[in-house]
């Protein structure tokens, strides 16, 4: 079948088994094109592996570290006639791409909140790869069944204590409008909390550690996001915000836990805002991408997922020079987008952005072609008028 782009609102309903293998090969191309990693990790978890900023995580660890990898992710697989999310797509093309290099590249689909998926995860672990030395944990979910209680918690993105109101963009029809959001409930912050806090990550470094598939001296990472003041009463004092302070939390406490294992440690890195499936989703927060990219791009300090996610393990994790954090204990691979003369220039460039100046104002097209990408669509090299075919099975 031919498959074009069909976006509805924040998603794209299609994707391209191609286009999708062009952008891994893009990222693995440009992990490969930087020096490999010094004392990098061998044997590597990903929870969150399929999209975003865990595909790029995987992506440096195999391609430039020579790392087995194991990924975790919840996508639809594809059927006849009917395309899978590109999640599924990115998976296949990392795999035959890893595994053509003599690396091992498991794969699990399942909801890694569930129990039966952190067991099958272990069995593999066991049978395959042995004790993981970094276990990267970055899932970003609308909803979270309880492994205990079966609750069904659903994270929302809602500010606290008072409604929001801001401008906010469409970004598929270029409408620029206020949007009011009210507060969230108390109910609503601790489902966000449930979902998007860190139970889940300690319940798998848990799960791990029992299972004696930790190795000493592992490191985890979480990733988190801060942002400019603009996006606060949205993103870092809203529901998403408490949750990552959640997250942060319970990041010590699995820091105490690896480091009382072999010297090993947990931290959170603070990235980038990015165009990216769970981002999309926010509400202001696309505007506020779309001044970020002008400016970054005029100022030659643009990166996306794997750029950001190479220099956090090459001048971080495994830089050699130790870690530098903030004041709160985090690791800042943010610090372009917050240099205050960037800043200072979304401050003034904000208030002015209207539907008739966007396209001049802000990288409206740039965040378009970036959120059509992470569907396989729009990658140089490929035929999208050729038939092609959607089922594939994943490796
Ligand atoms: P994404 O939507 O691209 O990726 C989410 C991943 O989680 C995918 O691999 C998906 O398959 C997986 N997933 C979701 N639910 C799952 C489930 N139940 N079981 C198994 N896998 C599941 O998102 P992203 O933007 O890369 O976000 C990853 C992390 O990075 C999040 O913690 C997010 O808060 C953080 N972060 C994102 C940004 C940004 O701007 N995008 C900035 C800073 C930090």
């Amino acid at each position: 079948m031919v498959i074009k782009p069909k976006v509805r609102g924040f998603v794209c309903i299609t994707s391209h088994p191609e286009g999708c293998a062009a952008h891994v090969q893009e990222q693995i191309d440009y992990v490969k094109s930087k020096a490999p990693l010094a004392q990098g990790p061998k044997n590597v978890l990903v929870i969150g592996s399929s999209t975003g900023y865990g595909l790029a995580s995987r992506i440096a660890a195999a391609f430039g570290s020579k790392a087995n990898t194991v990924g975790v992710f919840f996508e639809r697989p594809s059927e006849e006639g009917r395309p899978a999310t590109p999640g599924w797509y990115n998976t296949i093309a990392v795999t035959a791409a890893a595994r053509a290099e003599g690396l091992k590249a498991i794969n699990i689909n399942g909801d890694a909140f569930s129990e039966e998926i952190k067991r099958q995860t272990i069995e593999v672990l066991k049978r395959e790869i042995g004790p993981v030395d970094l276990v990267v944990y970055s899932l970003a979910s609308p909803r979270r069944t309880h492994p205990k209680s079966g609750v069904v918690h659903k994270s929302t993105l809602k500010p606290i204590g008072q409604s929001y109101t801001n401008k906010t963009v469409d970004t598929d029809k270029g409408i620029v409008s206020q949007v009011s959001i009210e507060p969230a409930s108390d109910a609503e912050i601790a489902d966000t909390v449930a979902v998007m806090g860190g139970e889940d990550w300690e319940l798998w470094i848990d799960a791990l550690l029992a299972a004696d598939l930790i190795a000493p001296g592992a490191t985890s990472v979480s990733y988190s996001y801060i942002g400019p003041e603009v996006t606060w009463p949205i993103y870092k004092n809203g529901t998403i915000g408490i949750a990552k302070n959640d997250l942060e939390r319970v990041g010590k406490r699995i820091d105490a836990k690896l480091k009382a294992h072999g010297y090993g440690r947990a931290l959170i890195s603070v990235n980038k805002a990015l165009v990216t499936q769970a981002s999309s989703a926010i509400p202001v927060v696309p505007l506020y991408i779309s001044i970020l990219y002008k400016i970054m791009k005029a100022h030659g300090t643009h990166e996306g997922c794997i750029e950001q996610i190479q220099r956090l393990f090459s001048t971080q994790l495994y830089g050699g020079s130790g870690l530098q954090f903030d004041d709160a204990g985090r690791v800042r691979i943010d610090d372009w987008e917050m240099k205050p003369d960037v800043q200072a220039e979304v401050a003034r460039i904000w208030p002015q952005v209207t539907t008739e100046n966007l396209a001049q104002l802000t990288d409206i097209a740039g965040y378009r072609s970036e959120f059509l990408r992470l569907f396989g669509f729009g990658l140089p090299g490929i035929n999208y008028e050729a038939d092609v075919e959607p089922h594939r099975p994943m490796l």
